[in-house]
């Protein structure tokens, strides 16, 4: 026997590898099982491969792979029925040729921030990956061709033996002596854990036989048949067509471990020239801060290999949950390969297209569906949109805009909301009628003013307004003006609105205007303005501010004395300053008052200004209009109330 024992050192640089590997993978040592179980499942899969190629005959479809653990011996054994290795095979695949793959890929990046470069810990050393955990490695196998099984047994130091071995069945035993101080893996939930985040869909059966399974399997009388830990057939790679909701469904909880159902799906099935499978699925956010622990898990030929690869995975995506399984992409490589890689940008963009078709396909087929579960997608397509723009170009015509009447609206919509028969008709008639009658939006600014000028045709900057609320109860003196004069408030109420608007603004050329930003044109009443100079002063003085901006208009609504009204671009400036915890720096939103000289009380207001008693009510009359547009700080709450006690007291 002696003679016939080999000896070898694993050829390039192993003094090196060795250390290397067990210093860089040391933050995700736990992908050896998967290195090492994905072996085995490729051993299967090309034994398959030569079988249905006609190479082989014969062959039992009975193939699983064991996972065992040894406590007393201190050993994980990995044993495969699939294509097993010769003697030449052996010395071949792991005594040379794999090992200079993975010290390139770990010279280059040894300069590297690896552990920032939360890539690298995902992607394995493929056999190697087993000394992370282990002093020596010994390899038993038998090939498929019937020739002498051989054993293999290597030290973390890099050399080897090979001996022939009694291994009659056809495949392969990985035996792992486990290395001191790594102890925690011969447990067998640590290794059920690691089994079914990386193993759950492996295309090969994998039985787990703890060493804990065992013990109480014994005191069991009968023993259960033993159920593989993996689902081999996976949803997603089933054709669409074949998949029932109740499946959708079920995948996703036992995937997501989510009780709560998702609010769609989307089954990804890209053929040429990509290749890749997938389900997303839309979960339901029952808080804002959740929506950021979406899931996006990506396979590579139903091996797991990470989470949420962002350079795979659109960004915005990321908030969603899934799985995609990708067998092309090379991904034991760099970051950087992945972001520049064209297959990727179109991988993602295929999934950009899908998400929105889906969007787009609710929304015309089932209206009243898609209504429902807006308020859950809103912030994907939101934020979505804002992240790319070719998304938001994807999707626009399914953005809704629900609006403070309970109604739901398309920008399309609202701009058709609320305005009278005749006016649209008439509307029509001039487009109609007009020389020019090419789209007047195309046109340039200067033009489109001589035109308002000349014809009835409605000024389309105005047309173009969106009107929206934030706060039901603290903006409700305002919509209700507005509602009054059957204009449509939107509202938007949510975080991300602000940016949201703003883009579309750009994007439609459109305005938005909080109902509280000034004074719509339909809320003017027709007939003289009143000019006083006095009256203004007069408020000026009350409000403590000499620079207040004040200005008088005639309003249809007569019983109102003033409103108060905040600048648009500046709020909501300050505001994004505030959401960037900038407050310090954001300015304060410049107000302006306005009076109503439509109103009785602010006219004979102006006729008494010069005189004593008309400054606690104009004071009044200015704490009530800022009421109507915010909070009170504390000194101004404690005056007005103290003041309208003191006007009460003299009621009675
Ligand atoms: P990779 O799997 O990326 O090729 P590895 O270092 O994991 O790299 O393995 C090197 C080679 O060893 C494999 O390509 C395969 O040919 C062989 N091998 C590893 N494990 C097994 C196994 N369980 N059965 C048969 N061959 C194996």
């Amino acid at each position: 026997m002696e003679e016939k024992v080999k000896k070898g050192g694993i050829s390039v640089e192993t003094e090196h590898i060795f250390p290397i590997i067990k210093k860089w993978l040391y933050s995700d040592k736990d992908i050896f099982l998967r290195e090492i179980v994905s072996n085995a499942c490729d051993a299967v899969t090309k034994l398959r491969r030569l079988a249905s190629l006609g190479q082989i005959s014969d062959l039992e479809d009975n193939f699983k792979i064991k996972v065992k653990v040894d406590k007393e011996e201190k050993t994980i054994t990995v044993s495969d029925n699939g294509i097993g290795m010769t003697e030449e095979e052996l010395e071949q695949y792991l005594g040379q040729i794999a090992l200079s793959g993975a010290l390139d890929f770990i010279q280059k990046y040894e300069g590297d921030n690896a552990q920032d470069n939360g890539i690298i810990g995902h992607f394995g050393l493929g056999f190697y990956s087993s000394f992370m955990v282990s002093d020596t490695v010994t390899v038993v196998t038998k090939s498929y061709t019937g020739a002498p099984a051989v054993r293999w047994e290597c030290r973390d130091s890099g050399e080897y033996t090979m001996t022939p071995d009694e291994k009659e069945e056809r495949g392969t035993d990985v035996i792992m002596h486990i290395a001191e101080g790594e102890e925690e893996y011969l447990a067998d939930s640590r290794l059920m854990t690691i089994l079914e985040q990386y193993c759950s869909f492996m295309p090969v059966e994998i039985y787990f036989e703890g060493a804990d399974v065992e013990e109480k399997g014994e005191k069991k009388k009968e023993k259960e048949a033993p159920k593989p830990i993996n689902d081999t057939h996976p949803l997603w790679m089933k054709n669409p067509a074949d998949c029932t909701e109740e499946e959708y469904k079920e995948f996703y909880q036992k995937v997501f471990h989510d009780y709560r159902e998702p609010l769609f799906h989307i089954h990804i099935n890209a053929d040429y020239p990509l290749n890749f499978k997938g389900i997303l699925y839309f979960p339901k956010i029952t808080n804002e801060y959740e929506s950021l622990e979406g899931k996006v898990k990506l396979y590579y030929n139903q091996v797991f290999v990470a989470d949420n690869i962002k350079e795979v995975i659109p960004e915005f995506l990321l908030m969603l949950r899934g799985v995609i399984d990708c067998p092309e992409l090379p991904l034991n490589v760099s970051r950087s390969y992945l972001q520049n890689s064209g297959y990727v940008k179109k991988m993602s963009q295929h999934i950009v297209k899908k998400v929105a078709d889906k969007l787009n396909s609710t929304f015309n087929t089932d209206r009243e569906a898609y209504e429902k579960l807006w308020p859950d997608v809103k912030i994907f397509v939101e934020y979505g949109s804002l992240r790319e723009k070719k998304f938001y170009d994807r999707v626009k015509g399914s953005v809704l805009y629900p609006l403070t009447s309970g109604k739901t609206v398309t920008l399309d919509e609202y701009f058709k909301l609320g305005k009278p028969e005749e006016e649209a008709a008439e509307a029509a008639e001039t487009a109609e009628t007009s020389e020019n009658s090419a789209d007047s939006a195309a046109e340039s600014a200067g033009k489109s003013t001589e035109k308002a000028e000349k014809s009835e045709k409605p000024d389309e900057t105005k047309e173009k307004t969106v009107y929206y609320a934030t706060d039901k109860a603290g903006q409700a003196q305002y919509i209700a003006m507005l509602e009054a004069e059957n204009i449509a408030v939107a509202y938007l109420d949510k975080g991300l609105d602000n940016q949201f608007i703003s883009m579309v603004e750009q994007e439609e050329g459109v305005k938005f205007l909080r109902v509280d930003a000034g004074v719509a044109d339909a809320l003017l009443a027709e007939g003289e303005k009143l000019e006083s100079k006095a009256l203004t002063d007069l408020f000026a003085k009350v409000s403590g501010n000499e620079k207040l901006k004040i200005r008088i208009e005639n309003l249809k609504d007569e019983s109102l004395p003033a409103l108060y009204t905040v600048e648009e671009r500046e709020r909501r400036f300050g505001e994004m300053m505030k959401l960037y915890g900038m407050e310090g720096d954001a300015p304060t939103p410049e107000g302006e008052l306005i009076l109503n000289s439509g109103c009785p009380t602010v006219r004979r207001l102006a006729e008494k200004a010069g005189e004593p008693e008309a400054e606690p009510v104009a004071r009044q009359i200015y704490r009530l209009a800022l009421l109507g547009q915010r909070r009170l700080t504390a000194e101004e709450l404690k005056a007005f109330l103290a003041d309208s006690f003191a006007l009460i007291d003299r009621l009675i």
